[in-house]
């Protein structure tokens, strides 16, 4: 049986090399170049293997077609492939075709990475036998071919579930829904809606689905969907629960699932914000139904460490903070920013703009920045809708210089905080080279 591969990024390795161990002939091709250190891997595998190219006769003899998350539905290969009847699917639904192990499943517009990260740390650290993986690290395909485990925790993007036909994980976290990507999605809001709800579309009463009950979308959603068989438990900062996690003050936050409860100071957590709260809520009513204990769910979540680029503390000068939160690519993730931050900010915005709408943030800019420093090629809409609130807005086109201005602007007991609401790609390679940027300029101060 004969196995194509579109895409040769980590997810498309990761199916070949488990489509190999499985005996499936595999071809993979992708239309751009391939990585230098995915090339060397390939070269020791009996595989064939094209790239700069999509040479039609051999993907359309395929049985099966791995189509990557970054390739559109509506790419000419795979037209012609859906047109001839070729079974088309992603990659992580390939490799839940080949383990028994049981699946957690992240998934939402922002706190992902957090969140996958996190409840890795609360399952590893109580002794499970887990993988972490998906749209960050290895791929699910990779794990299960080469790192075989009893669980794996996933972190996974709106593109991977689209092309989904039994994938169902044991629990799934939803965390949140704002627009984003909306390119991909022919920019109706509700089709990114409907890709996240595919977490759940194969999820049996047997399952879970932890969601945040404040978000107004998924409140919408799950009243709309009478469809959901998994069994849904929400985290809140509004509302009490009698199966699920709240906290309604800012000391103590609560866990019940089937009457056994946990409780946790807020100032013992190592990750700070309402956001990241709200992870830590999702995070660990995860772990409760894996019955992790109580004292292993606490110990965890005194000791995690955070991930990089996502609010990070760098440094301080001169009594200045300066904060990295490059990660933050849209308004959403800027807001909770914002929200976790004192008065008297220097906040750095702005690059590849995504359509984006500044205006929820207007309440905060207005209490808590006293100067915006934008770091974009293309300034205009941020500088429009702020020019009446902030009194000091400036244009920078560098990190260097964004970060020295930002110290001019800034006095004792201020913080910076690179936070951009926007990509990266107009001046930087990623958003990790900006935020690496931030910090090394920083650090030179
Ligand atoms: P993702 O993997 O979904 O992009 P990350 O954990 O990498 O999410 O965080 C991305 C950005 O979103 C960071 O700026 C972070 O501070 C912010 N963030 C994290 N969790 C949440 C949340 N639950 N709601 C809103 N923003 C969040």
């Amino acid at each position: 049986m004969k196995l194509v591969i579109l895409g040769g990024g980590e997810s498309g390795i990761g199916a070949a090399i488990l489509g190999l161990k499985q005996g499936w002939e595999v071809f993979l091709s992708d239309r751009a170049p391939l990585k230098e250190k995915y090339k060397q891997e390939l070269a020791s595998l009996p595989i064939c293997w094209e790239e700069g190219q999509h040479s039609e006769q051999e993907i359309l003899s395929a049985d099966c077609i791995i189509k990557s998350p970054g390739i559109p539905q509506k790419a000419p290969i795979i037209e012609k492939a859906r047109k001839k009847g070729i079974e088309i699917i992603s990659e992580i639904e390939f490799a839940s075709r080949y383990t028994q192990a049981k699946i957690i499943a992240v998934t939402g517009s922002n706190g992902k990475t957090t969140t996958t990260s996190l409840l890795y740390h609360l399952l590893e650290q109580a002794g499970l036998s887990i993988g972490v993986g998906g749209n960050i690290g290895n791929s699910f395909a990779r794990m299960v071919a080469q790192e075989p485990k009893e669980y794996y925790v996933l972190e996974i993007s709106s593109f991977q579930l689209d092309d989904i036909s039994s994938f169902r994980p044991h629990i799934a976290l939803l965390l949140n829904i704002t627009p984003d990507h909306l390119d991909r999605y022919n920019y109706q809001f509700q089709n990114y809606i409907d890709a996240k709800f595919r977490i759940t579309e194969f999820q049996s009463q047997a399952d879970f689905l932890i969601y945040d009950a404040d978000d107004p979308v998924l409140q919408e959603e799950l009243a709309k969907r009478k469809d959901i068989k998994a069994q849904c438990i929400p985290f809140s900062l509004e509302k009490s629960n009698e199966q699920g996690a709240y906290c309604l003050d800012d000391k103590l936050f609560h866990i019940t699932i089937n009457q056994n409860k946990f409780e946790m100071s807020i100032r013992e957590l190592t990750i700070k914000g309402k956001h990241n709260l709200k992870n830590v809520m999702g995070a660990s009513v995860a772990a409760k139904l894996l019955n992790i204990r109580n004292e292993n769910i606490r110990k965890s979540l005194m000791t995690f460490q955070g991930v990089p680029h996502r609010l990070e503390f760098v440094k301080e000068v001169g009594e200045v903070r300066y904060i990295n939160d490059s990660k933050a690519t849209n308004v959403n993730s800027v807001y909770y920013a914002l929200d976790s931050m004192p008065d008297g900010l220097i906040w750095i915005v702005g690059g590849q703009d995504k359509g984006n709408d500044y205006n929820p943030l207007i309440p905060y800019v207005s209490q808590k920045v006293k100067a915006i420093v934008c770091l974009g090629l293309d300034n205009q809409k941020i500088i429009q809708t702020f020019q009446s609130i902030v009194p000091t807005i400036i244009e920078t086109h560098s990190m260097e210089d964004a970060v020295q201005v930002s110290r001019g602007l800034s006095e004792e007991g201020d913080t910076v905080l690179l936070s951009p609401a926007c990509a990266s790609f107009d001046l930087f390679q990623s958003y990790e080279d900006r935020g690496n940027q931030f910090k090394h300029y920083v650090n030179m101060l």
